[in-house]
């Protein structure tokens, strides 16, 4: 589609071509087609990641013809901040638009000189687990390129990170975990472009080692996973059987935990670094997979794979009757994978004040799949017997 502007001539597109979200390979394609050398595609991804300039005129190694040119049509557009939170501990949490009334959240957890940027990669989750709140709201869309490598850009910026010459001392985005609302491996294309944008020296730079894709184990996807990226990985288990599992991660019942180990296990033993392990994410809830003898079958479970374990406090919301571990059974499940020789950690719940703990992160998701209502309908009788239930959290 196009329109011919009378007094140019020049004809331009209706939708100008969005930059912020193109890879090195799409960036070269379009510059070729425009008739100009490859090498422009390193100085754009430079202006945009690098500096954080979107302005075509402002990039002074560029000719003023091509910037010109490029003005008509293209443009470097991030998607927009609707709200910007700081919590007291550090974490800074984003609401972005992605369209219409939808918004997704990104957010930068500070620990000592890392800065950790959890980032989404759709609006909503179809998956549906059961102690997720996004999983809740139902799914609308996977987020595109520009709108997942934009929360990265947005929260760089917000840091003074994208420019010359940074702002010293200030934090950093130096890791990034694909742990935000939705499933990375639903939205492969625009996941892998976008980490790969992530670790490209042109780009963030990030090292390998420190942009983790999370999963809760969509094994066709996974077993692709090492043809386009070297990423480290992460696996949503949280339980240690099958029985469990399907209860927790719905989409177990499609690829059982014995496949989806082998696969997660290939993806690592095809990275070219043997050192790397594969973490596994286990949202303890009370009462319901956070016994000894859950931790005894863990242990057992994962003995042929090379893995690191991170146990995450379960983070209540509106909506879920579960509720968070004791202090003392985390500690005690914690005790059991050490003894038994896994490297075992406890995530701590930060951003409290401003609901930006793992789980939490809600946004705002026009549900395509109608699960949202269901849900609420399915849960009424246990609203109305409630005294203190908030409505779903929705953050304007
Ligand atoms: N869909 C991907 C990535 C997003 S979820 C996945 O499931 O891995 C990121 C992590 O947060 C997952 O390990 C998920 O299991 C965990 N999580 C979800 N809801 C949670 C909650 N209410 N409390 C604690 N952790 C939660
Ligand atoms: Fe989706 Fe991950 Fe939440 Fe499951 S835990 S519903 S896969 S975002």
């Amino acid at each position: 589609m196009s329109n011919s502007s009378a007094d140019s001539g020049i004809t331009t597109p209706a939708t100008k071509v969005n930059l912020m979200g193109m890879g090195q390979a799409r960036m070269e394609a379009f510059f070729e087609e425009l008739g100009e050398k490859k090498f422009r595609a390193t100085q754009m991804l430079k202006w945009i990641h690098q500096l954080g300039v979107t302005d075509f005129q402002q990039m002074s190694n560029v000719s003023k013809d091509l910037r010109n040119k490029l003005s008509e049509l293209a443009e470097v557009r991030a998607p927009e901040v609707i709200q910007q939170l700081d919590s007291a501990d550090g974490t800074r949490k984003f609401l972005i638009r992605v369209s219409g009334d939808n918004a997704v959240e990104a957010v930068f957890i500070p620990e000592g000189e890392r800065g950790t940027l959890c980032v989404s990669s759709q609006v909503g989750c179809s998956l549906d687990c059961s102690f997720c709140a996004t999983g809740k709201q139902g799914f609308n869309r996977d987020l595109t390129t520009a709108e997942i490598i934009g929360q990265v850009w947005i929260a760089a910026r917000s840091f003074g990170q994208l420019q010359e010459t940074p702002v010293r001392g200030a934090r950093r985005v130096t890791n990034v975990v694909m742990m935000g609302m939705g499933e990375p491996l639903l939205n492969f294309d625009n996941v892998v472009e976008s980490m790969n944008l992530m670790m490209h020296d042109n780009c963030y730079g990030i090292s390998k080692r420190r942009v983790t894709l999370s999963t809760s184990g969509v094994v066709p996807a996974l077993d692709r996973l090492g043809e386009h990226t070297d990423a480290c990985l992460a696996i949503s288990l949280h339980a240690p059987n099958d029985e469990l599992r399907n209860q927790l991660v719905p989409i177990n019942k499609k690829y059982p935990i014995a496949q989806l180990l082998a696969s997660a296990k290939r993806y690592i033993d095809g990275l070219p670094d043997q050192r790397r392990k594969i973490t596994i994410e286990y949202t303890l809830i009370d009462h319901l997979n956070d016994r000894p003898e859950h931790a005894f079958e863990l242990a057992e479970l994962l003995k042929d794979v090379p893995v690191k374990i991170n146990l995450i406090p379960f983070n209540p919301f509106s909506l879920s009757n579960y509720k968070r571990v004791s202090n003392n059974a985390m500690r005690r499940f914690q005790t059991i994978l050490i003894e038994a020789g896994y490297t075992t950690t406890i995530r701590t719940t930060r951003g409290d004040d401003i609901d930006a703990a793992c789980g939490q992160l809600a946004g705002q998701v026009e549900d395509r799949t109608k699960r949202s209502a269901r849900y609420k309908l399915d849960h009424q009788a246990f609203l109305d017997a409630s005294n203190d239930v908030i409505p779903v959290k929705m953050v304007n």
